[in-house]
């Protein structure tokens, strides 16, 4: 059960559902939020408020393998049970529940029509497309139930399809970004672990502060126009915040708004019992999240497209190793903060052996990527902290930060023997190629700010040819030349 709550991978395919708890769950959740819909409903009028098509196309899109016939079932018997519970008479239930259900099939296949990051709200077009989703799939169930206004609720057709379409548009258009952009457990977890918050509390507080102040402005003046008062503090929200805390203070706002005007308390010359008047203000509320929506996707969209952009101008290609300058830069910032607690750093360099005759053997690109299984190989070995980087070449060079001596020079041999002991293999060639490399190390048990990253690896570099002139695969540490005695 717990594999049908993955998070959604591209292409993940609707399966069968195999969790009756699961199933049971999904029904269970529909009837709530159909019964809350129908006890805040006006009595002989249709819902103002209806969660449960929006948090069930929601679920189903978020995770693609609950989209299985038992899940259907299970809302269907949700959305009927409660109807019946209500007192309806059982064939207008079917009517209603097969409405709902219709617009959530809409918007359900609508949303398998876009690609998985554009449904998961991280692409610019995000929040444009997920609105045209929403219009159709609200039209379809208004079309399919507002036949029942005339029957059920004692109002002509037209109205009852407007009422039903702005009930649906504002109540899918506040809720779903919620449930779209729903973090992962790894991503909730690291945004948690950056607390960029904690350390600047007021630039994180103070769009909250303004949110608020902007609605109590709202309720205070009054008028027309209170209703686009929160605007510039959801859109420092969505510059601030992510897309997940944005949509959700958005919801709050949008139907706290929506409340505040269906209760008078906003002064909007707003006639409850005017069907048009009531849809004018749904929809225009429904509209007002979409601009810090987009705000927030924008922005998401084009950290996460600087974010790729940075890690492929400080990787190499070929390897995945840090890029020369980008372990130097990272290298030398290290070797500073080590200075400042008097730790102890070693410096490895590392040198294929005889690589030339691996190219002229099985050429170029079986050279590449006897490099690539290198690179692999090594990045396994090491610690989260340690870095490892391409110099050029076949040359490469990994600092160990807070190491001792001893356990600096059995990484080293380690390194080398999982190298001559890892076969590279090679296709159209029967036998995998062995490779080994040559290590030198330098080790500075208190670094000081005098040391640099350059002697450090110029030390090592001296301790590599060693290590080569010895007959190579080997590891060889770097000893100081020691002082000659004066005349
Ligand atoms: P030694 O044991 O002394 O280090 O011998 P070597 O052959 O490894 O050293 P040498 O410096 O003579 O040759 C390095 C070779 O590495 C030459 C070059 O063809 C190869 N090489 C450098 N960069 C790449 C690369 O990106 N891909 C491939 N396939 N080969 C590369
Ligand atoms: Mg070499
Ligand atoms: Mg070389």
């Amino acid at each position: 059960m717990k594999s049908l709550l993955r998070p959604p991978s591209p292409g993940t395919a609707a399966g069968p559902v195999k969790g009756w708890g699961l199933c049971l769950g999904i029904g269970a959740l529909v009837f709530a939020a159909s019964l809350l819909g129908i006890v805040t409903r006006p009595v002989g009028f249709m819902a103002a408020f209806w969660p449960a098509n929006a948090l069930l196309l929601g679920l189903l899109v978020r995770y693609p393998r609950l989209a299985a016939s038992g899940t259907w079932a299970a809302a269907a018997v949700g959305y009927v049970a409660a109807d019946l519970a209500a007192g309806t008479p059982p064939l207008a239930t079917l009517w209603l529940a097969a409405a709902n259900l219709c617009g959530v099939a809409m918007g359900w296949w609508l949303f398998g029509q876009v690609p998985v990051a554009t449904r998961f709200l991280k692409r610019q077009m995000s929040v444009v497309l997920m609105f045209g989703i929403c219009v159709a799939s609200s039209a379809a169930a208004a079309l399919v139930g507002s036949g029942t206004g005339p029957l059920l609720f004692n109002t002509a057709w037209p109205t009852a399809l407007g009422m039903w379409f702005c009930t649906e548009l504002i109540n899918s258009v506040l809720i779903l970004p919620v449930l779209l952009s729903l973090p992962t457990p790894q991503e909730a977890r690291r945004t948690l672990k950056k607390r960029r918050w904690s350390r600047r509390r007021w630039k994180y507080g103070a769009p909250l502060l303004a949110l608020a102040a902007s609605e109590a402005a709202a309720i205070a003046i009054g008028g027309p126009g209170a209703l686009a008062f929160p605007v510039p503090a959801l859109l420092w929200c969505a510059l601030t915040y992510g897309v997940f805390a944005t949509s959700v203070l958005s919801m709050l706002t949008c139907f706290g708004l929506a409340m505040a005007a269906g209760a008078g308390v906003l002064d909007l010359a707003f006639a409850p019992t005017h069907a048009w008047s009531v849809f004018s203000l749904r929809v225009g509320i429904s509209l007002l999240g979409l601009g810090p929506l987009s705000v927030a996707t924008a922005k998401a969209a084009s950290v996460e497209a600087m974010r790729r952009l940075h890690r492929a101008a400080s990787h190499d290609f070929l390897t995945d190793a840090l890029a020369r300058r980008a372990f130097m830069a990272q290298g030398s910032k290290l070797l500073a903060r080590l200075a400042r607690e008097r730790s102890s750093v070693a410096v490895l360099m590392l040198d294929l052996d005889h690589f030339k005759r691996v190219n002229d053997t099985y050429g170029h690109a079986q050279g590449d990527k006897v490099l690539h299984g290198f690179a692999a190989t090594v990045s396994d070995a090491l610690r989260p902290g340690d870095l490892f980087g391409r110099l050029g070449g076949e040359e490469f060079a990994v600092v160990l930060p807070r190491i001792r001596q001893a356990d600096a020079m059995a990484v080293a041999r380690r390194l080398c023997k999982q190298v001559r002991n890892h076969p590279f293999a090679l296709p159209g060639h029967a036998t995998p190629l062995h490779a080994t490399v040559s290590i030198g190390l330098v080790v500075r048990t208190g670094v000081s700010a005098q040391d640099s990253l350059g002697a450090l690896m110029s030390d090592a570099d001296a301790a590599l040819y060693e290590a080569k002139a010895a007959g190579r695969d080997r590891t060889h540490l770097y000893e100081e030349p020691r002082a000659t005695p004066g005349p």
